[in-house]
């Protein structure tokens, strides 16, 4: 058992920013580790993925072809057992994804192999994979072993591993897999558009984020006037997302988006939960409003202020009126 096998996400014809995350992951520790860097895209057209697939570091491409082009996890956990069991790799990726969650898990029990989901790091120790992932709620951090698994199967977080920039000279293999026994158990229905938003938490500068210490959907629209006034982009916790007061579009953390180009970040009535925490700690400037000295957003603030945001509203009001 020794190098990684990759399977490739794709939608709707094109591939996913995780195939080229979970090649670049791989890439990372292909010294470390030895053995090939090998892809597999399972379509009704792989040859037409096959190219953007060819990555630096990667060796081989395998084009899977199948009877359609969405994703099935019964077809994708039989492709990935049978080129398992051919090509024997010691690693075998898939992405941490609603595609990858649904059969990454039935392989490493078919594979007999060690399993991790939700991986953010991926290091070699004495030629073993250690695959990093949180715990607790994501309080804490485990470092994870596989002793005695000849092959380990891993879920990859999403946005968390660099693409390669450079083109690779991989070689590209068609494989025969027979997926008949599997094929027709489950039916693609239909790609569902999320609907359209005017607001990109990922790319604002400058957001005012409110959280359940706004206490009652009748007190939004008066912070989202705020928000308005200042120039803010309005963004929220989840539960405010959760509550149906805000489309998720707004909602800032891990299970949300990332402020990833704020530059100053307003934070009302909000705890700071790491999963909020996840989406802003990075920012340069954050000013935390918050009854509760003790509240954990204080711990990632440049400016803490111990206060009712309604307090501050009205002060915010009066400057304005
Ligand atoms: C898998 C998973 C993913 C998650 N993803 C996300 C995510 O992406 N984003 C996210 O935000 N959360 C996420 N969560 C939820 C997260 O754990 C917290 O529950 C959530 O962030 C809490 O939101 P909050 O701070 O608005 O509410 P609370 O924790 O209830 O905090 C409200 C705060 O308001 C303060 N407050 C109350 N009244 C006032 C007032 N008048 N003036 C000033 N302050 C006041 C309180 O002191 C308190 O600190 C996730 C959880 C899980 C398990």
């Amino acid at each position: 058992m020794s190098g990684i096998l990759i399977i490739a996400e794709h939608i709707q014809g094109a591939l996913r920013d995780i195939t080229g995350e979970m090649i670049g992951a791989a890439a990372s520790i292909k010294e470390a580790y030895g053995g090939p860097v090998n892809v597999a895209i399972i379509s009704d057209n792989p040859e037409s993925l096959s190219e953007d697939t060819n990555l630096a570091g990667v060796d081989e491409v395998f084009t899977v072809k199948v009877s359609g082009p969405d994703f099935d996890a019964a077809v994708y956990e039989e492709v990935a057992c049978q080129i398992g069991a051919e090509t024997k790799p010691g690693l075998i990726l898939f992405g941490h994804t609603v595609n990858g969650m649904a059969c990454s898990s039935a392989v490493a029990a078919r594979l007999g192999a060690g399993y991790a989901s939700d991986v953010f790091e991926l290091g070699v120790e004495a030629s073993e994979i250690v695959a990093t992932r949180s715990a607790y709620g994501n309080k804490v951090n485990l470092e994870m072993v596989f002793p005695g698994k000849g092959i380990v199967v891993l879920g990859l977080r999403g946005a968390t591993f660099l693409i390669p920039e450079e083109k690779g000279s991989a070689a590209i293999t068609s494989k025969d897999i027979d997926v008949s026994a599997v094929t027709g158990t489950m039916t693609h229905v239909e790609y569902q558009e999320a609907p359209p938003s005017d607001i990109d938490i990922s790319k604002a500068d400058f957001i005012m984020s409110i959280g359940r210490g706004i206490q009652d959907k009748e007190n939004l629209p008066r912070f989202e006037e705020l928000a308005k006034r200042l120039g803010a982009t309005f963004g929220c916790s989840r539960p405010i997302v959760d509550s149906g007061w805000l489309p998720k579009p707004h909602q800032v953390g891990q299970s949300g988006k990332v402020a990833s180009n704020c530059k100053l970040y307003i934070a009302l009535g909000i705890s700071g939960a790491v999963q909020h925490q996840f989406g802003m700690k990075h920012v340069d400037t954050i000013i935390a409003v918050n009854t509760d000295p003790e509240a954990p957003i204080f711990n990632v603030a440049t400016y803490g202020v111990t206060m009712d945001i309604f307090e501050l509203a009205d002060a915010l009001e009066r400057q304005f009126n």
